[in-house]
């Protein structure tokens, strides 16, 4: 195995052809056996890493190099999402306009070497996969919701997630309803991931002023949650489901696919299992 199947793998997973920004192989290598994966793998795991005898470094959250000088290019999913549930992309674009560009200078105003560099020194083959992971993610949450049918209640499709993922079950937090109540109907829902990260207040309210009734995050700021609340009142709803939770629910398909192409696959730093009993 080398460092650019394994980003392969995780794109043809996800359904993308090119490398999201804000994933990147920061230090290529081959004949890879023993894998260390985690949601966030940085310098000192690095050294674990080493030290361990692994032969590779997975991480999910970005780590530096161009996984943070690109990381506002995959904010622009956010309005190809918006786009795809029926949000003018007018809205869409100004929705994020000034978002994207606060990123852009914020990434770059950072020391994007740091991790990067104690790979090198190490000399372990090091990447990060984030967008294609939270993809995957975003696929699953959807087949399920979709199942769900307009008329179930935000209750119904808790308890769905719940049964269908047990990275749910397992987590140590719990799926919120943050907007509207749990005897709401459904409605139109989308589960709005896979972007980089949440679109909060902006996002949330694009999709509420265009037909969707349930928005689904995987995390959201207090402040966000309560000014939609003062907005909409309690006729819509935003489910938020955890974002170390959510985040496995996409890892976990990848880590299972290394495994199963004989890759030796350790994972740690909150990636929480699928199994009940693991
Ligand atoms: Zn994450």
């Amino acid at each position: 195995m080398n460092t650019e199947r394994l980003m392969r793998i995780a794109l043809e997973m996800a359904g993308l052809d090119e490398i999201p920004g804000d994933s990147a192989i920061h230090r290529p290598g081959d004949e890879i056996e023993r894998i260390l994966i985690g949601i966030d793998l940085k310098a000192p795991e690095l050294v674990i890493a080493s030290a361990q005898g692994y032969d590779c470094a997975i991480s999910h959250h970005p780590v530096g190099g161009s996984s943070t000088l690109r990381f506002h290019e995959v904010l622009e999913r956010h309005v190809d999402q918006m786009v795809g549930a029926g949000v003018p992309r007018d809205v869409a674009a100004n929705t994020m306009r000034a978002t994207i560009e606060e990123r852009r200078v914020l990434s770059s105003m950072t020391n994007y070497d740091h991790d990067p560099s104690v790979a090198a020194l190490l000399d372990i083959p090091y990447l990060n996969i984030h967008t294609p992971l939270d993809e995957i993610g975003r696929g699953r949450m959807a087949e399920a919701a979709a199942g769900m049918g307009e008329d179930a209640t935000v209750t119904e499709l808790v308890d769905r997630f719940y049964e269908t993922f047990g990275e749910f079950r397992n987590a140590a937090t719990e799926i919120e309803v943050r907007v509207g109540k749990p005897e709401n109907r459904l409605g139109r829902v989308v589960v709005s991931h896979g972007a980089g990260t949440n679109g909060g207040y902006p996002v949330a309210k694009a999709y509420f002023d265009h037909g969707i009734d349930t928005v689904i995050y995987i995390h959201c700021r207090l402040a966000d949650a309560r000014k939609l609340a003062e907005e909409f009142g309690e006729a819509k709803n935003l489910i938020v489901t955890g974002h170390i939770a959510s985040d496995s629910v996409g890892i976990n398909p990848y880590v299972d696919r290394l495994r199963a192409e004989g890759l030796d696959v350790t994972t740690f730093s909150g990636i929480v299992p699928a199994e009940s009993n693991p």
